[in-house]
């Protein structure tokens, strides 16, 4: 592996197996090894890119097509009418492989993994002025 290869990389080349489920010529898909359900998922693109933010918009494109699609075969396989989609970026947001992924984990009646989520209430002037800062950074 070099130094931006992860073992995604090495799942990508063949080098090491994987339940695939999607390939075209962007985006790969295979059962997390791990899962924290039946059927839970990896999407990734071929592109190298470690998070959201680095990822080319053409690979995004590919990625965003084919996620609906992937989500509905694995509903239908496994039976599951609810899911997550979970996409973690950097270790302190809880990102374990350098790779861009997309985490597709259906939920079923009696599923018992939670998702801790501690809600503050929006501070309307910080608000104000961040939402502005964003709307800048995006007209640039
Ligand atoms: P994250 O914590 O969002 O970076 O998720 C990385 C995921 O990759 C975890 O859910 C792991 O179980 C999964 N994973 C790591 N190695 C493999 C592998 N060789 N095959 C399939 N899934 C893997």
């Amino acid at each position: 592996m070099d130094g931006n290869s992860t073992i995604f990389s090495l799942i990508l080349s063949g080098e090491i197996p994987s339940h695939k489920v999607y390939e075209d010529d962007f985006v790969y898909a295979f059962l997390d090894i791990n899962p924290l359900s039946r059927g839970h998922t990896l999407v990734i693109p071929k592109e190298n890119s470690p998070t959201m933010d680095t990822l080319s918009v053409n690979a995004a494109s590919s990625l965003g097509s084919v996620l609906p699609k992937i989500c509905r075969a694995i509903m239908k396989a496994t039976g599951a009418k609810d899911y997550n989609i979970i996409q973690n970026n950097g270790e302190s947001a809880g990102q374990t492989v350098p790779h861009l992924h997309f985490h597709i984990i259906p939920r079923y009646s009696d599923s018992k993994h939670s998702f801790l989520w501690n809600p503050n209430l929006i501070d309307h002037s910080d608000a104000t002025k961040l939402s502005k800062l964003i709307l800048q950074e995006l007209e640039l």
